[in-house]
């Protein structure tokens, strides 16, 4: 599957040094890729582990070599050449460090193998789907908890749990749970702030499921908000099923993110919709493509993506609504089958 010669080639590289985690975990099906990274050669690409990884021929989909500090440096200073390293993740001291051991030329490179992980396998698609139902499942747990007194943090705690539990690898990101006003936090966490009667409750939820995420976010109401908030709810609904009719293979991030805004314009809110409408999904919870005004990247059939618009409303609260959508050749599938309509509990 991996052709090294056909990524160095067009960058004039003699080899190219992958740290990055997901990047690891991509190229190699290796579960600990914290631990590892991957040297590219135009003879082949290897692992590179340590000793504390005995196993990692077996759990490595490429070859792999484990091996003690002193090897390691020794294969570092045989390298020749101009070696690529990950501008975005290698550590400047890990860098000078190269540079000691090794007289090639280091050259930054950015995205080589983030590219390669913008459009997913069906292998990789049926993860997602497994890390999506799960966390619906945990959804629903929590959904059943919500409570007038009930802390923020015992529903988040409770969602944890159950994924655990469930047999998820552990949540993709800890669950945000923000309830009245704190949920004009679009990155709420969850407080030890108490649910009150009347108050929206935005639930921002994922799985990981071998290596790979869901993400899907639903604001329910505990029994009746206020008017205000019931109108915004259906004004972010209504933004989202827009960006969800018009999303497809062929349009740009960019469009659909405007189509999204100019909705909640209509409701006099879109200057409160202040992050991107939505973002990649895979190995990392945030990967590309970006549905964002500012990129400019065309979506393409196997993207998996969430569409999640939202209004945010300072010191009074928000509403988030976050679907999660695999593009196929004339549309989209949506992998979030919850109910995303207003709900109170
Ligand atoms: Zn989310
Ligand atoms: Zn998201």
């Amino acid at each position: 599957m991996l052709e090294p010669q056909a990524l160095l080639e067009p960058l004039e590289l003699d080899a190219l040094y992958i740290t990055r985690p997901e990047n690891v975990r991509y190229l190699t099906g290796f579960p600990h890729p914290e631990d590892a990274q991957v040297l590219l050669t135009p003879e082949g690409a290897f692992l590179l582990t340590d000793p504390r990884y005995p196993e990692a021929e077996r759990e490595s989909q490429i070859p792999a070599k484990v091996l003690r500090r002193e090897e390691r440096e020794a294969l570092f200073q045989d390298l020749r050449g101009r070696v690529g390293f990950e501008a975005e993740h290698l550590p400047y001291a890990a860098l000078e460090r190269l540079r000691e051991l090794s007289p090639v030329e280091w050259v930054p490179t950015k995205g080589v193998i983030e590219r390669l992980r913008l459009k997913k396998t069906p292998e990789e698609v049926a993860r997602i789907r497994k890390a999506q139902a799960l966390a619906e499942k945990a959804l629903e747990r929590a959904l059943s908890l919500l409570k007038p007194g009930v802390e923020e943090r015992e529903v988040a705690l409770e969602i944890e749990f159950f994924l655990r539990k469930a047999g998820a690898e552990g949540v993709a990101f800890p669950p945000i749970v923000a309830s009245g006003v704190r949920g004009a936090l679009p990155h709420a966490g969850a407080s030890e702030k108490r649910l009150e009667a009347g108050e929206l409750v935005t639930l921002d939820l994922g799985a990981k499921v071998a290596g790979y995420h869901s993400d899907m976010t639903r604001t329910v109401a505990l029994g009746k908000p206020p008017l205000e908030m019931r109108r915004v709810h259906q004004a972010v609904l209504s933004a989202l099923e827009v960006a969800l009719e018009n999303l497809r293979p062929g349009r740009t991030g960019k469009e659909v993110d405007a189509l999204a805004r100019e909705e909640l314009k209509r409701h006099g809110l879109d200057r409160y919709f202040v992050h991107s409408l939505g973002h990649g999904v895979g190995l990392a919870v945030h990967e590309g493509p970006s549905l964002s005004p500012y990129t400019e990247e065309v979506l393409e059939p196997g993207m998996v993506v969430t569409v999640e618009p939202g209004v945010y409303l300072p010191g009074v609260g928000g509403v988030r609504i976050e679907e999660l959508v695999l593009l196929t050749e004339d549309g989209i599938e949506l992998l979030s089958r919850f109910p995303r309509g207003y709900m109170e509990v």
